[in-house]
């Protein structure tokens, strides 16, 4: 039994979070997977709201939204969190004194803050995935095929897709993207990627891998990568359309994270794909 606690959940994900957990109940049952604690931060207005008021289902879920997750800290095993870095930091720590599980969704991390998850990991067991998308999941593992195959003789550029809100660019997904080519390259991501056409004068560096990014309105999450030579071109293209799809993937992997004590894992872990 996985009793899951959500931050951040008036947000967009964070309401998603709370009706997936909801749904899952539904699925599996209570005995599997249920509300622990609901956490926001954003303002008093939900404070001491059901949980089901605040993501407009029709019926209470039985947990009030509280805005502070230490007074929760026996209600929950794993804390699902798609919040803003900072925030995520703060988390990461309260989860590790206390030997919680954790589901990171939150993007935009710092080479350092990351190093400090995976220090984290050493203690309690992670998920952290950029992407939680089951589809964006293959779409990794086609993207690590296709650059074996014709990585080394094609020009490859990603371009990604959100909506007007989204405060990091590239994606956090678009980066994972590189970061697979390049690995299967056999090189590191740092050493090809360009975000900044309008900084560089002069013809395409072979071997580069290119990032674009469109922000707009309320698009979920759109992702295409190219391998572009003289004579074909392969398109691997994923778009999302409703938020659900990570809220469901998150709550898969927190559901997941049941028997295993210690240790980093990504969605690709999840789904048995790596
Ligand atoms: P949002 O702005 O709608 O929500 C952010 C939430 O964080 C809000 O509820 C806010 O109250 C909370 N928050 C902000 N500062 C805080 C603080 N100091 N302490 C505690 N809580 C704080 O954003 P969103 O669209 O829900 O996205 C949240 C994050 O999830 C982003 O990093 C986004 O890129 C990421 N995301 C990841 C995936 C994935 O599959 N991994 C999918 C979608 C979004």
């Amino acid at each position: 039994m996985s009793r899951i606690a959500i931050v951040g959940a008036s947000g967009r994900m964070g309401r998603c979070l709370v009706k997936a957990v909801a749904q899952q109940q539904v699925i599996y049952g209570q005995n599997v997977v249920s509300l622990g604690a609901v956490v926001s931060n954003s303002s008093l207005l939900f404070r001491d709201q059901d949980a089901g008021e605040l993501v407009q289902l029709d019926n209470k879920l039985g947990i009030l939204v509280i805005n502070d997750l230490t007074t929760a800290i026996d209600e929950f095993d794993v804390l699902i969190d798609f919040t803003i870095p900072d925030a995520s930091m703060k988390y990461l720590k309260l989860c590790r004194q206390a030997g919680k599980k954790l589901v990171i969704g939150t993007t935009g991390f710092t080479d350092a803050q990351k190093a400090e998850i995976t220090k984290a990991a050493e203690e309690i067991a992670i998920v952290f995935a950029p992407n939680f998308s089951v589809g964006v999941n293959l779409s990794l593992k086609l993207l690590e095929m296709t650059a074996k195959v014709m990585g080394e003789y094609s020009d490859i550029e990603i371009i990604e897709a959100h909506h007007r809100y989204k405060i990091d660019a590239p994606s956090g997904t678009a980066l994972r993207m590189g970061e697979i080519i390049a690995n299967a390259l056999g090189d590191d991501l740092n050493n090809r990627a360009v975000y900044d056409r309008a900084a560089i004068r002069g013809e395409r560096k072979s071997g580069s891998i290119g990032f674009a990014s469109i922000r707009g309105g309320d698009i979920a999450g759109e992702h295409t990568v190219m391998f572009i030579n003289d004579e074909e071109r392969v398109e691997i293209t994923h778009k999302a359309s409703s938020r659900m799809t990570f809220a469901h993937g998150a709550v898969r992997a927190a559901v997941w994270l049941a028997d295993k004590k210690t240790g980093l894992y990504d969605m690709q872990d999840v789904l048995g794909l790596s």
